[in-house]
Formats: C-alpha cells, sequence, structure tokens
C-alpha cells in the first residue's frame, strides 16, 4: 500500500461519517482519540442513540424491560465533540464539490467521507411481500433494527395464538426462532435449502444445530421454496379489539400452506451501496476497499458490512458481516487518517471471528471455512464440541460450541500460523497447546 503525502494527515478539516452503527460510531471515536482535530459529523436515518445490533435477536428481543442497548452514552457524543445527526438520511453525494445533501435539503462539505451504510434486510420476490411497509405493517417483519425487534415484541403479546413463521433458516432466523421460543411462541422455521445455515457452515454444525432447534419444539423444514404469502381474514369473535383479526399464510412451491400470526424475513440482506455508486467509487460484492478501508477515491473511506477487502490471511477478496470487522475495519481508517499506522508495514489484518446464541449453546466461530477439504470433530460431550477446518495441512476455521478452550486455541493457531497435530485434535485427551500445535505451518 502506498502510504500518502504527509499533508494528506492534516488531522484537520471536516470528516462526514454516513452510517452511526459499529463501524461509524466506533470509527468517530477512534478518529477523536487519535488526534484529529476538526469537525466529525456522524449521520444516521435510524432515529435511536446508535446501538449494539447483535442482541436484538438475543437478549433484547426476549426481554420485556430491555431497550435499546447504547453502542456509546448520548453524552459521550458531545463530550467528544462529535456531531450525531439521528434521524437524518444521506440522499446525494457529490464527490466533485465534496458535498453530501441531507433528506431535509441541507448541504454539507467533507474533506473525508466515511461510507458506514452497512445492510439492509432483503425481501424476496415474493408474492404478498412486495407491500410491506414498515412502519404500518403488524404482521410481516425483517430483523435488522431496533424498531423490527420492538415491533415483533409487540405483535407476539397481541397475537392470538403466538404462532410465528420464520421465512429463512440462517443466523439471524434460528437466533429469532431460539429468542420466540424462549417467550412461549410456536416456531415455524423455513429453509430453501436442504440444510440450514448451507451457506455458511458444514453439515457437522448445520445437523446439530437441527436437532437443538427440534429438540426445542421449532417445526423446522428444509427445501422448501416460499412462493407466497396470502393474508387470511379470519374473525376471532370473542377477542378483543386490541388482537389481530387476521392470520398470515404462508404458501411453498409443493403445495403446502403454514398459518402464522405474524412472520419473520431473515433471508439475508443487500448492501447499502447506493451513495458509493453515485459517488463513483469502485463497487462489486461490496465497496472495494485498500488495506486502509480507502476506496478508489483517495477522499472517501468504507468501514464495516459494506465493504470488500482483500484478505493476505485468506489470498482472496471477503466481505464480512460481522462486528468484529466493523470495529476493526473503523480503527485501521481513522488510524490510517491521522498518520497512525506504521509506514513501510504490511497492516495488521485481524483474524475474523463472529459469535451466535441460540438457547443455551453459545457458538463461537473463529476463521472462515470456505475451500476447507477436511474437517475434524473434537467432541467433548453432546453440548459441547469443536469443528476444525482444514485445507490440507493449513487451519481455515474452528466452530466451538460452548467450548471457549477450543475457540481459544483456534484463534491461535489461524492467527500465528501453526501447524495443528490432527491426531491430538483425534484423540480423548483434553485440548493443550501443548499437544496440539507443532510449529509454523507453511
Ligand atoms: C439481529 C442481528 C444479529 C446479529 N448478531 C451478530 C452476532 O451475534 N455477532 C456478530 O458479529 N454480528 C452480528 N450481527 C451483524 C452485525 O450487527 C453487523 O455486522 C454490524 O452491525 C455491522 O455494522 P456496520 O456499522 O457496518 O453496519 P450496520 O449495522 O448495517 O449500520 C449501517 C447504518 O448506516 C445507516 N445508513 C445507511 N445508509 C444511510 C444513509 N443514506 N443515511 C443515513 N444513514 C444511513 C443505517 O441506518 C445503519 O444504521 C447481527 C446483525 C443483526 C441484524
Amino acid at each position: 500500500m502506498q502510504f500518502p503525502a504527509e499533508e494528506f494527515h492534516s488531522n484537520n478539516g471536516a470528516v462526514v461519517i454516513i452510517g452511526a452503527s459499529h463501524a461509524g460510531v466506533n470509527f468517530a471515536f477512534h478518529l477523536r482519540q487519535q488526534g484529529w482535530a476538526g469537525c466529525i459529523t456522524l449521520i444516521e436515518r435510524d432515529p435511536e442513540l446508535p446501538y449494539h445490533r447483535p442482541p436484538l435477536s438475543k437478549k433484547t428481543l426476549q426481554s420485556a424491560e430491555l431497550k435499546s442497548t447504547p453502542l456509546k452514552a448520548e453524552k459521550a457524543y458531545s463530550d467528544n465533540n462529535i456531531d450525531l445527526k439521528l434521524g437524518y438520511e444521506v440522499t446525494t453525494v457529490n464527490q466533485s464539490a465534496k458535498q453530501i445533501t441531507l433528506n431535509d435539503g441541507q448541504c454539507l462539505h467533507y474533506n473525508k467521507l466515511i461510507l458506514a451504510t452497512g445492510c439492509r434486510a432483503f425481501i424476496p420476490p415474493v408474492l404478498g411481500l412486495e407491500v410491506i411497509d414498515p412502519l404500518n405493517n403488524r404482521s410481516i417483519f425483517t430483523m435488522r433494527t431496533y424498531a423490527d425487534t420492538t415491533a415483533i415484541k409487540a405483535a407476539l403479546n397481541n397475537s392470538s395464538d403466538k404462532q410465528v413463521v420464520i421465512i429463512g433458516g440462517g443466523y439471524i432466523g434460528l437466533e429469532s426462532a431460539a429468542s420466540l421460543i424462549a417467550m412461549g411462541a410456536k416456531v415455524t422455521v423455513i429453509e430453501k435449502q436442504p440444510k440450514i445455515l448451507s451457506r455458511v457452515t458444514s453439515a457437522v454444525m448445520s445437523d446439530f444445530l437441527t436437532e437443538l432447534h427440534l429438540s426445542k419444539g421449532v417445526e423446522l423444514l428444509t427445501d422448501k421454496d416460499v412462493i407466497e404469502v396470502k393474508q387470511l381474514s379470519h374473525q376471532y369473535p370473542h377477542q378483543p379489539p386490541h388482537q389481530y383479526q387476521h392470520k398470515q399464510v404462508v404458501v411453498c412451491s409443493d403445495g403446502s400452506e403454514y398459518c402464522a400470526d405474524f412472520i419473520i424475513v431473515g433471508v439475508g440482506v443487500r448492501l447499502n451501496t447506493q451513495l458509493a455508486l453515485e459517488a463513483g467509487v469502485d463497487v462489486e460484492q461490496g465497496i472495494k476497499v485498500n488495506e486502509a478501508c480507502q476506496t478508489s477515491n483517495e477522499d472517501i473511506f468504507a468501514i464495516g458490512d459494506c465493504t470488500q477487502q482483500f484478505s493476505s490471511l485468506y489470498q482472496r477478496w471477503i466481505r464480512l458481516e460481522s462486528v468484529q470487522n466493523a470495529v476493526d475495519q473503523a480503527k485501521i481508517a481513522a488510524q490510517f487518517l491521522t498518520g497512525k499506522l506504521p509506514q513501510g508495514e504490511p497492516v495488521q489484518q485481524t483474524v475474523p471471528w463472529f459469535w451466535s446464541d441460540q438457547y443455551n449453546c453459545k457458538l463461537q466461530i473463529v476463521g472462515l471455512s470456505e475451500g476447507y477439504d477436511e474437517l475434524l470433530v473434537k467432541q467433548e460431550s453432546a453440548q459441547q464440541f469443536s469443528v476444525w477446518y482444514f485445507k490440507a495441512d493449513k487451519l481455515l476455521c474452528v466452530e466451538a460450541v460452548n467450548y471457549a478452550k477450543a475457540y481459544v486455541l483456534g484463534t491461535q493457531a489461524i492467527k500465528q500460523n501453526l501447524l495443528v497435530d490432527k491426531a491430538a485434535l483425534q484423540s480423548r485427551d483434553a485440548l493443550s497447546k501443548e499437544t496440539l500445535f507443532l510449529a509454523v505451518s507453511n
């Protein structure tokens, strides 16, 4: 990577950040901590004080009292002289004039622009789903924002039968299923692929989680393509007027139908790259950025879920949807802008990690399993095991279920490029770094 001339890092000038979630908020605070003296404006369309997203499908959904979990206290923004504009949407970027426009017509000038625009929930082109109005809808939801979680909680409280259909058996659908079961709902998960999570994990992990959900009472249906969502105007004569009078019916291509009080659509995301495209920066699977999170325009940076970056560890372009990636990229971009990245050395990329909580199962994942040609399972008990993914002798990824030690050792092995003794994984002995690590692999 070419480090720019000294004057590039002026530590001054106007920085405008679009998107105040994990990436945008962390960037703003890091930038100030690294000594940026100029204005920092953080713009977010969500009116809520920026919050942690992972609890939305976990604790926030399950708890009657829990509100959103703020990323920073409100006061911290003013204390750090960060101008947080909530409830504003950036509608255009004019890269030649270095100006952005807000939905109320205000124009703001920038010296450096940071795109931290993340993703939005994807609504598939299914008959009956095309009319979802996020503000007025009471029966079809996505799971991306605090408003979504609040609306789902209200729908559950108001529903007659507490019957929920979740379309999509990915992490968000499954976490939502686990939370709703804990809240007394009857849950059906409908997945298009033959196995849940088939895009992101192996059959071993998919089968374990399938059994887990079935054992908790989830009706888990795979290989089913949803083709329509209909509303049944069924009347419930003895119910009070505030309760739902309608049922949703999810219709699959094989003719089967599933009735619900409400539906959650959890079939993945679409990246918010419109502003990047408008600004003329390179966008492929995400906004393309270099090691310092700089786009093809040197004054425009992108961080978090909306980006695509070359991984020196995996030797390919990757796109991650994780808090870790958003936080790490925010830190690196802030260091780069303030001239704090060590010059002449490759930027230290971190190993991707992710977690998911479902019932009493804590799944921790380090690395990326894509491209593996061998997997080994280290089983401690029915509820405690780890899956180790290799390509030849190189360890790519470890998934650990209720098994922090496997996660920690896996992280160490991938980070330090250590050769792992496969025999140690296959033996009955407890995991230890003394027996597991052989040497540095090539
Ligand atoms: C329910 C749920 C559970 C999750 N669980 C986990 C987990 O357990 N572990 C994990 O690592 N990750 C988890 N994730 C993923 C994690 O939350 C994301 O990777 C993370 O939020 C990415 O942060 P980000 O800032 O890049 O993008 P986002 O969080 O998507 O934020 C982007 C922000 O930009 C705003 N924005 C976009 N365009 C504009 C515009 N034009 N004007 C103004 N504002 C704009 C959006 O409103 C949004 O708030 C979960 C996500 C969800 C939804």
